[in-house]
């Protein structure tokens, strides 16, 4: 058996060790980043205002005209009630009135404005309070098969780390040294198995001796090009 043997079952242990840390790291990422439900609440409260804003003013609008409306009942009472008898003040009376009438008619068209605006913000208002709660469910879909995905995870992390220390116990410690080194200067990977005739980390092809040496020697044997330690079956 090569000295390379015990490296290289550290190696696949390693590789997927690192790859469920990857993936746990970025399932925490998803279940922190709460941008999405943020921007729907954001919606929400700016149409609340603008709905709230758009009632006063509504509001506002019924109260100039049901007031314009008081006004011309006055003054019709008035013309009508027999109290004032001078032609002149009639005459102006009648005037005044006819005013007040157009007057109202626009303060009406106003109303009918503010309502028609009004009602277009509940909708909008009842669009973005649907669209969070929809937001919320399918997050709490998703968040939960996260959460799944990410004890499943742990679970495996665990027996792979038993299996790790499993496997550092039976590789000599100056060997483990040089592993533990060139996995931090080769990103992780520190053992490449030779496969057909290459290199399996770098690819470069590898002469008849070294793929001689790697399957047999004592020794560890380097890839001439990467420098990763050499494993052939
Ligand atoms: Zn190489």
């Amino acid at each position: 058996m090569s000295a390379s043997f015990g490296l290289f079952r550290l190696q696949q242990v390693d590789s997927r060790i690192n790859h469920i840390e990857i993936r746990l790291a970025k399932i925490q990422e998803i279940l922190d980043n709460d941008a999405e439900l943020r921007d729907a609440l954001e919606q929400v409260k700016a149409a609340e205002v603008e709905q709230h804003d758009l009632e006063r003013a509504q509001q506002k609008s019924e109260e100039d005209a049901h007031n314009q409306q008081i006004k011309i009942q006055q003054a019709e009472s008035s013309l009508y009630g027999g109290s004032v008898h001078n032609p002149k003040e009639l005459q102006d009376l009648q005037a005044d009135i006819v005013s007040l009438k157009k007057h109202l008619a626009n303060l009406e068209e106003r109303e009918l404005e503010a309502m028609l605006k009004t009602e277009t913000a509940q909708s909008a208002l009842k669009t973005a309070r649907a669209n969070i709660e929809k937001t919320r469910t399918r997050l709490g879909g998703e968040h939960r098969q996260l959460l799944d995905e990410q004890s499943s995870l742990m679970r495996d992390l665990e027996s792979l780390q038993s299996e790790r220390r499993a496997t550092t116990n039976e590789v000599v410690t100056e060997l483990l040294a040089a592993y533990e080194d060139l996995r931090k200067e080769r990103r992780g990977i520190a053992v490449a198995e030779v496969s057909e005739n290459s290199c399996g980390a770098c690819g470069s092809s590898l002469s008849p001796a070294i793929q001689q040496s790697a399957r047999r020697a004592a020794q560890l044997v380097y890839c001439p090009s990467c420098g990763r330690i050499l494993y052939a079956s």
